[in-house]
């Protein structure tokens, strides 16, 4: 039998989708013992869970995928510039069994109380199950988009046909031929479902609260000639990715939009209506996301583009947002969106001109009227970037308990540690992304997590924590930046907005990549991280 200050596992990771698959390896590779629960019956987070009809990257496949390992970079062959769930998740399996990792992953394992024990600095962690792992370090890798959110609409449970929430997606295929089909919700997943199905239901309805900016994902096939340039370049490629503000390779444009004439900037939106993905972003004119005039330029380029599209001009005004500008939403990138409201047989409901009163057996009905339909599917997004975490029955030092600290917003250091919770690591969570390739902006913080327990095992520290003063700096910076973030837009899931009841806080990094790694470097400069840890017998001290 273990003593009371004996461990299971060196190091616990939470979650096996692309995040925790990484520290996973990484915990490993460094010698701990480690081990992964993840709550789902198989690997890939995201890409586990989210299985509906064209549920696909807006990252280059070979950009979102690892980029620790050039053998595993030459080894998996993406199939195109944006790859579908099915490939993703091929892909992640191949990478735990690649590097030997399935043996220490336990699925179908949800963690529903993390503990930590003062006296021996140890994390007591326990399953739905009741099964319970005794760990020196916890890293919660269980994703901002993790929690799939329902909205608070009278009668959802009445509905007598099937429901479906995208990211909660049956692995029995949904059979959508010849079947009348509610979509509700216009962001990412609705966005790419829409054209998926509509060729083979009977009927498809839309259900928009706000129009979002999409534009053309543009897509191709990955050919040999990009492939061999792909591996001929992956040193370039790894600088370019672990460096630039967004994680992506996207050429930037070099300039700002008052280097060139009107007649030159339509010229220049046409190439970028052309460009791939987030390159919309990325490849714009320099001040596109801080000169309003230029992107209100851009955005009327944007209107014109869906009216050219959408031939019914009522539809197409209803599809043109009016509040926001382009990026200050997470723009979805998908293809043939506009172009699925000319079929005869899909819709579009604009619910604040005809708010939905309430689901019953058969169908949707709002003000307008009622709706029959076989099949209802939630695209209602996720409690995103503190929905898992505060789940979790997480208890730190001094009494913290995450749920009830966290009830005004979280509040953490570098987006994946918080004071009063020694030794437990959350990567990828509130305040982790800055909006980017989010597998690059995670890599940056699993490395620091890992570098900084192995600095604990080398000096003899038991363990790590910010300090207050820490957390402050790193909150301060988010609470000046994220009124000046191109994302800060109040209705936004960034602001926690289409949760009923979730505080008003800003959830991702406004300091972008930059900021984390000034930041962190600065602490872990510092001699011990400015006192960031403490050895087995010292008492806690944080301030
Ligand atoms: C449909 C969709 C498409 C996306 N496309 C892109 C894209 O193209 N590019 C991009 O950069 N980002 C994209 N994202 C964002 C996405 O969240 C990240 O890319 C990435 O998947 C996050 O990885 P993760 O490992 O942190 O979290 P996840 O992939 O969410 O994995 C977290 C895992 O933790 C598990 N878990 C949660 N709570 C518990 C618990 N209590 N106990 C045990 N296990 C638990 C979950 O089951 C899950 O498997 C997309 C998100 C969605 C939903």
């Amino acid at each position: 039998m273990k003593s009371d200050n004996e461990v299971d596992v060196d190091v616990l990771v939470i979650g096996a989708g692309v995040v925790g698959i990484y520290a996973l390896y990484r915990a490993i590779d460094a010698g701990f013992t480690a081990r992964t629960l993840e709550a789902g019956d198989g690997v890939g987070g995201v890409w586990y869970w989210n299985r509906y009809p064209e549920a696909r990257f807006d990252s280059e496949s070979y950009t979102y995928g690892y980029i620790f390992s050039k053998e595993l970079f030459r080894e998996w062959r993406w199939r195109e510039e944006f790859a579908t769930q099915p490939e993703i998740e091929d892909y992640l399996n191949f990478v735990v069994d690649r590097f030997d990792l399935r043996k220490n992953i336990s699925t179908g394992q949800r963690v529903v109380s993390a503990v930590y024990d003062e006296t021996d600095a140890i994390w007591v962690v326990t399953t739905e199950a009741g099964e319970t792992t005794r760990a020196r370090w916890v890293i919660s890798a269980t994703g901002g988009l993790s929690v799939p959110h329902l909205p608070e609409i009278e009668g959802l449970d009445d509905f007598q046909g099937e429901g479906h929430h995208t990211g909660a997606w049956p692995h029995t295929p949904i059979d959508f031929t010849g079947k009348r089909v509610a979509i509700i919700g216009n962001g990412p997943s609705g966005a790419q479902l829409l054209p998926a199905i509509v060729d083979v239901v009977e009927s498809v309805d839309l259900y928009q609260r706000t129009p979002t900016w999409t534009t053309p994902l543009n897509n191709a096939p990955i050919t040999s000639e990009r492939y061999e340039w792909l591996h001929d370049n992956f040193e370039d490629i790894v600088t370019v990715l672990s460096t630039s503000p967004s994680g992506f390779l996207h050429e930037p444009a070099g300039k700002f939009s008052t280097e060139d004439s009107a007649e030159a900037r339509q010229e220049f939106y046409e190439k970028i209506w052309t460009s791939p993905g987030f390159a919309k972003l990325t490849s714009n004119y320099y001040d596109m996301t801080t000169n309003r005039d230029v992107n209100l330029e851009f955005c009327e380029f944007l209107a014109k583009k869906i009216r050219s599209i959408v031939k019914d001009p009522v539809t197409a005004d209803r599809l043109i947002p009016k509040d926001h500008l382009f990026g200050a939403k997470r723009p979805p990138f998908v293809t043939n969106y506009f172009e699925s409201f000319n079929k005869p047989n899909a819709g579009l409901i604009a619910l604040k001109e005809t708010p939905i009163v309430r689901v019953d057996a058969t169908g949707i009905e709002t003000t307008e009227g009622h709706r029959d339909y076989d099949i209802i599917v939630y695209a209602t997004g996720f409690d995103f970037g503190t929905g898992a975490l505060t789940r979790m029955g997480v208890k730190g030092r001094e009494g913290l308990d995450l749920s009830i600290d966290w009830a005004d917003g979280p509040s953490d250091f570098g987006g994946f540690s918080a004071n009063r919770l020694p030794n437990f690591f959350f990567p990828g969570g509130p305040h982790g992304a800055g909006g980017g390739n989010y597998p690059r902006y995670s890599q940056d913080q699993v490395d620091w997590i890992l570098d900084t327990i192995i600095y604990a095992r080398e000096q003899g520290y038991h363990s790590f924590e910010p300090t207050a003063a820490q957390e402050a700096i790193w909150m301060s910076m988010i609470e000046t930046l994220a009124p000046l973030s191109i994302f800060s837009v109040e209705h936004s899931h960034y602001y926690g907005a289409n949760v009923e009841g979730k505080p008003r806080k800003f959830l991702l990094n406004p300091g972008g990549r930059g900021k984390l790694h000034e930041i962190l470097d600065g602490v872990s400069s510092t001699e011990n991280y400015g006192g960031a840890f403490t050895s087995a017998h010292e008492t806690v001290a944080a301030g």
